[in-house]
């Protein structure tokens, strides 16, 4: 591995900002793939300007701008001459402009013109050097994901730097995806690397599964009275589809095999009391289990559940929480419970698996919301278990014939039925006029003694990004509300602690509105909100916002989803309406399949499910059936991958890097 710095231009503080990004080397840098593209338009003459869509065009700087302030706000005012045409513009926050454009001197801007009686206007548009649009012009560019302090030129420079760097030492297809000749060597490039992605990954699975198949289970366990009580007293009765997939998980723990289960159950099917009943069998057996979530305030919620079944039903077993952000010396205490054998039902985040942690007799491990976590941390925690029985709970709707090639690993229970006396939430899509109805109906709720969540695709303004943000958003809505109501924010770059404080408030509706990122997306359980509405829900892909919307209606009142998009694309529309007309996970999977062919070449392909760098399990789903296939037949040959021309592919099998748990939770 090459460090950055080692690169012109980047030094330890940069090599920071791109830390951020996931990329810790040149190595890494090229695989930072764009998150879409752009064509630069031809250059419009004085007689070819348009209002209302994007242009670019020269014009000369007529007078030196002037810039003054406007509360926290700096704003530019220049006057553009193209050809005879006047065209005033605007920047904001850009005050070092008033130096930079120089009177008489003619540059290339670009963005979208109003029309304003006599003249056309311009509000923040992009501003180049004649030579440096030529030179984008005819190319396709890449837009890359980014952080604060990179821009896109930055990232594109050092992602180019980093091929000068490896002097050919990479496939000719990443660097395709780059800076692709045209649109058809982008195309084949992308394929390509899906392809291979899925194959080596379907490969992976596939030996694992046949580890599994063969290892016998250590964990000799029989049928208890305690999980039947517990059943017994709990304020609600199973359902079936709960009692079946229970007994599948039974017997599998009685077994010789050891288990290797996959659930996978609509959000509020009740998949966590699942896992608890597994939990207690094992602990009744006399042995230990961990109960893996992906976020510390989900893991947090899960031990405040489970310690309160346990002590209403009289279950005598003792649960603790291990987390990243527990002080050193809670963490020792736990540490030894754990060791000791003391605590026998372990729930916390991925530093349940970390080398300190030693486990006195772990025999059960559950991932929840496996989509969240990489295989290998799967199966880094399942090594500590030494063949431990294997449950992991998934909300991600695949369709079964996906889920059988994606999780070809597991055995699969499917929780088909969501709990009877569950209201439907409503949903509405609706556009910007109708912000002002949505807040009074936000205000009604909350009178009511309900709570809101408000979902933004971003953290704070990006470059290049038009969409909502959390910071402003919540900005706008305490100044909208005033001091009645409280507005609380979340988001992935906010510390533990400070999370959970958020967190903690919410569920005590000490907060009425809780403005957030996708961060809640994940099981987190509180039934009095009622009210969710989505910001440019058009972002999402649509398993994505099912998931979001699976954090409402999970209480006894009626809910409510609003879907803000103020797009008129048809086919946008046309998915968000699958959305307001189902709330049935599968259903909403199967049609988002059908919509959604492998020519969606960059649509949102990480709809919240296994994070492959470029692959779509829905919008490359063709690939991943031919890939499937492959597999096959290259295991058929050769079971093992020991013959010399699957050198290259065991070995790649063998360093496969699932991607870690969602950088941004
Ligand atoms: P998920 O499958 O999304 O993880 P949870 O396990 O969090 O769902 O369950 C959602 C809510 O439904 C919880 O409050 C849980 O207590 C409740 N619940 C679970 N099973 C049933 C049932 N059979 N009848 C009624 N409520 C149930
Ligand atoms: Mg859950």
């Amino acid at each position: 591995m090459t460090p950055l710095t080692e690169l012109k231009g980047i030094g330890e503080k940069n090599a920071g900002l791109y830390m951020r990004l996931g990329i810790d080397s040149v190595e890494s840098a090229i695989y930072h793939f764009p998150r879409d593209y752009v064509t630069y338009e031809d250059i419009s003459g004085p007689h070819e300007l348009y209002a209302d869509r994007l242009i670019a065009f020269t014009a000369s700087v007529a007078r030196r701008p002037s810039v003054k302030r406007v509360r926290r706000l700096s704003v530019v005012n220049a006057d553009l001459a193209s050809g005879g045409i006047l065209i005033t513009s605007t920047w904001f926050n850009m005050p070092y402009l008033a130096n930079s454009l120089k009177p008489g001197s003619v540059y290339v801007f670009r963005g979208v013109l109003t029309s304003e009686g006599d003249h056309f206007h311009i509000r923040q548009p992009q501003i180049f050097t004649e030579e440096a649009y030529s030179d984008l012009l005819g190319r396709i560019n890449p837009i890359y994901p980014l952080t604060k302090g990179l821009t896109n030129a930055s990232v594109s420079k050092t992602i180019k730097r980093s091929f000068e760097h490896l002097a050919g030492n990479y496939k000719q297809e990443v660097y395709d995806m780059h800076f692709p000749k045209d649109s058809e060597t982008l195309k084949r490039a992308r394929e390509t690397l899906v392809y291979d992605e899925f194959l080596v990954f379907i490969l992976r699975l596939r030996l694992m599964k046949k580890q599994g198949d063969t290892a016998h289970n250590d964990f000799g366990m029989i049928e208890c009275a305690e999980c039947a009580r517990v059943i017994e007293k709990l304020p609600y009765r199973l359902t079936g589809a709960q009692l079946r997939v229970w007994d599948e998980i039974r017997s599998d723990m009685c077994s010789q095999r050891s288990m290797r289960r996959l659930v996978q159950g609509d959000v509020g099917s009740g998949k966590t009391i699942i896992a608890v009943l597994a939990a207690i069998m094992a602990g009744i057996n006399g042995y230990q289990s961990a109960i893996m979530a992906p976020t510390e305030i989900l893991a947090g919620q899960h031990f405040n559940n489970i310690r309160l079944l346990f002590k209403e039903s009289g279950i005598d077993l003792k649960p603790v929480l291990l987390t990243g952000s527990m002080g050193a010396a809670a963490k020792r205490d736990v540490r030894a419970k754990i060791e000791s054998g003391e605590a026998s039902v372990i729930i916390g985040t991925h530093a349940l698996f970390q080398e300190k942690v030693i486990y006195h007799n772990l025999a059960l491990v559950v991932t929840d919301e496996q989509h969240r976590f990489g295989v290998r941390q799967r199966n880094t925690l399942s090594e500590k278990g030494d063949m431990a029985h294997v449950l992991v709970m998934s909300a991600t709707p695949i369709p079964r014939t996906l889920a059988m090639i994606v999780y070809g690993d597991l055995d699969i229970s499917v929780i088909d039925e969501v709990p009877a006396h569950k209201k439907p939430i409503k949903n509405a899509v609706v556009n910007e006029s109708y912000r002002t109805k949505a807040y009074e109906f936000f205000r009604k709720e909350i009178a009511a003694g309900h709570q809101v969540y408000v979902i933004c695709p971003l953290i704070e303004e990006s470059e290049g990004m038009d969409a909502r943000c959390v910071t402003e958003e919540a900005k706008e809505l305490s100044a909208y509300f005033g001091d009645d109501i409280r507005v609380g924010m979340l988001h992935g770059q906010m510390k533990a602690s400070e999370k959970q404080r958020v967190m903690d408030e919410f569920v005590g509706n000490y907060i009425n509105i809780l403005v957030s990122t996708t961060v809640v997306e994940v099981g987190v359980n509180v039934p009095n909100a009622t009210v969710m509405m989505i910001e440019n829900a058009d972002r999402f892909g649509l398993a994505a916002l099912h998931q979001l919307r699976g954090r409402i209606g999970r209480g006894a009142a009626q809910s409510y989803c609003i879907f803000m998009s103020s797009s008129s694309n048809p086919d946008t529309m046309k998915r968000l309406d699958i959305l307001r007309s189902s709330n049935d996970g599968f259903k909403i999977a199967e049609e988002d399949l059908k919509m959604r062919g492998p020519g969606d070449m960059f649509g949102l392909r990480q709809s919240g499910d296994i994070h492959f760098r470029l692959g779509d399990i829905y919008g490359d789903s063709a690939i991943l059936k031919k890939a499937a296939d492959e597999a096959s037949s290259i295991l058929r040959e050769d079971p093992d991958l020991s013959a010399d021309v699957h050198a290259d592919l065991k070995k790649a099998v063998e360093n496969i890097a699932f991607s870690d748990v969602d950088a941004t939770i």
